[in-house]
């Protein structure tokens, strides 16, 4: 089936009105700046949220017809990959190296699709100092007393504008901030852009820089990166909800300061994930990387699946038994397109197309309706327990069937998680007939040989749940 793009106007919220803005599609490129991975450890499944979330708001703007320039940066330099590589005696690009390699493979697993750049903070360096000489010309940057340079707030009067903040509360509480080394400061709330170096901090890592030895701040990494890669003015930026104070607001007033114009049209935030309730930390032992998760012997759609379907502006709080019920759903979806690759004969009636044109519909209209994918996975679920019906009752034919499984290509270029290969379903060929017969059998009334066919399945090691939704192995 055809995507109807014209229809559905695509609403996404803007962190920064707070309203539901309608994105139109002027035909040209959307850029996005996502920001992306720190590189010192491996990335936990609270990133992954957000980067499942960011997946899906590419692969939605693009089945609504966008052309998308996305890019997502590697913070290859930070205290924490300066502090990481000096402890492991290495340099810093040899200790960076394993956790980007496990950043590419980790997305790859979560059929994550690949942005069209992923700029290196250390291959920008020119480009950073370059915007921080501008911003002392400019008057909006200082060298502090500890030879670092800091962007001065006071000078960007719409600072706090993204998050809400207004300036003077800020200077009162400059807790907020996250920057350390105040005393080095005019004011408290000013954050840093270029970071001295410090011999016993730093060991060996520092560039040369018109301002002396050191290296760059991690707002202005971002900034620098976007401009460099998609022009002064981006479509939308991106990133989690932890990033919009200070991170995006910092970046707003550098980039603004610097170029005169508005750095970011459209603001997106992912709310945070929790597991069990609570924080995700190592100490308290619910800290999940995406390996420990594999390693438990769940796939990767099955975990894509856990973190795709909470709304990214609701908390997402993940648990074992969700991510097992992410795991039944997915059996669901693939018994059914195994169902649907193994109608070989069947009258076709007209009952499928409605049930069919109006799920797609649903599925549609719920993600144009700023990315309800609750709604949009229950279109799927509901044109799954219709579809499984008629199947029962002999009513879909190999046409019908194979214009459902387009439809189901269709989402799951958004979705991605459905396994369309057989070969790649882990149920044997005998079972799946066996279920085939038991669910006839039932829709006959049949129930002796209903019983039959369970019992010969379960022998084989197979379970046959009954659901709201439909039947399956
Ligand atoms: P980082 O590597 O810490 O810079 O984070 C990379 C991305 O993951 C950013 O967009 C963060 O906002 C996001 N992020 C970090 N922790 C979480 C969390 N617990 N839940 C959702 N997103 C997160
Ligand atoms: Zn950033």
């Amino acid at each position: 089936m055809e995507p109807d793009h014209k229809r559905t106007y695509l609403k996404l919220f803007n962190s920064e009105s707070r309203e539901k803005e309608k994105m139109i599609n002027h035909g040209a490129r959307l850029s996005i700046y996502t920001c992306g991975p720190t590189v010192y450890d491996y990335a936990h499944i609270g990133n992954f949220r957000t980067y499942v979330f960011e997946d899906l708001l590419r692969k939605t703007l693009k089945f609504m017809g966008f052309h998308i320039k996305q890019v997502m940066n590697i913070t290859d330099v930070d205290d924490k990959t300066i502090r990481g590589a000096n402890a492991a005696g290495k340099s810093l690009s040899e200790f960076t190296q394993t956790y980007i390699d496990a950043f590419f493979e980790d997305i790859d697993s979560l059929c994550i699709e690949k942005a069209e750049v992923y700029p290196y903070a250390t291959d920008h360096i020119p480009e950073m100092i370059a915007m921080i000489e501008r911003l002392i010309d400019e008057g909006a940057a200082y060298i502090g007393k500890d030879k670092s340079v800091y962007f001065k707030i006071e000078s960007f009067p719409s600072y706090g504008r993204l998050s809400h903040f207004c300036l003077d509360d800020l200077k009162q509480n400059a807790s907020l901030h996250n920057d350390a080394d105040e005393y080095e400061k005019e004011n408290a709330s000013d954050f840093v852009l270029w970071k001295a170096y410090d011999e016993s901090r730093d060991g060996p890592i520092f560039w040369e820089s018109p301002f002396g030895k050191g290296r760059p701040g991690w707002h202005i990494e971002c900034s620098a990166m976007a401009i460099k890669h998609l022009g002064e003015t981006l479509d939308i930026h991106v990133g989690g909800v932890d990033n919009k104070f200070p991170h995006h607001e910092n970046e707003i007033a550098q980039s603004e300061a610097c170029t005169q114009k508005c750095f970011a049209k459209h603001w997106l935030h992912s709310e945070h994930l929790l597991v069990e309730g609570k924080k995700m930390s190592k100490s308290l032992g619910n800290f999940y990387t995406l390996r420990n998760l594999l390693q438990k012997g769940f796939s990767g759609k099955e975990v894509r699946l856990a973190l795709l379907q909470t709304h990214y502006r609701v908390q997402l709080n993940f648990t074992m038994e969700g991510l097992e019920g992410a795991r039944n759903s997915l059996k669901r979806i693939n018994a059914f397109v195994f169902r649907l690759k193994n109608i070989e004969s069947g009258e076709t009636g007209l009952e499928y197309r409605d049930s069919l044109v109006s799920a797609f519909n649903q599925f549609k209209v719920a993600l144009a309706d700023d990315l309800n994918i609750a709604e949009a996975l229950a279109a799927l679920f509901n044109l799954i327990r219709d579809m499984n019906g008629l199947i029962d009752q002999g009513k879909i034919g190999e046409k019908a069937a194979q214009e459902i499984i387009s439809t189901l290509v269709e989402m799951d270029k958004i979705l991605s998680i459905i396994t369309f290969e057989q070969s790649e379903l882990i149920i044997p060929s005998d079972v799946q007939k066996a279920f085939e017969m038991r669910q006839q059998a039932r829709s006959k009334k049949d129930y002796a040989q209903a019983d039959h066919f369970r019992e010969l399945i379960e022998s084989r090691g197979y379970i046959i749940e009954d659901a709201p939704t439909g039947s399956f192995l």
